[in-house]
């Protein structure tokens, strides 16, 4: 199993921790770093249970690289 990176998204308002994105798209680096590896970046939109503030969070990223895809 690969590990994912995944973080943790708290409303700003009020701190709850919010775990599902309501909402989700990537966003594929133009260029690729030192090693030939895309780093993908997965955003979520996410949506505060407590207050219904909504924000913007990073859900996860990948890099994809000759090797295979790197969680
Ligand atoms: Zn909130």
């Amino acid at each position: 199993m690969p590990k994912s990176r995944t973080k943790q998204n708290n409303c700003p308002e009020c701190g709850t921790l919010v775990k599902e994105p309501y909402k989700t798209w990537e966003l594929v680096a133009p260029f690729p770093d030192k090693k030939m590896r895309i780093t993908v970046t997965i955003f979520g939109m996410f949506e505060c249970p407590s207050c219904g503030k909504k924000f913007r969070g990073v859900v996860s990223k990948a890099k994809l690289g000759s090797e295979g895809i790197e969680l």
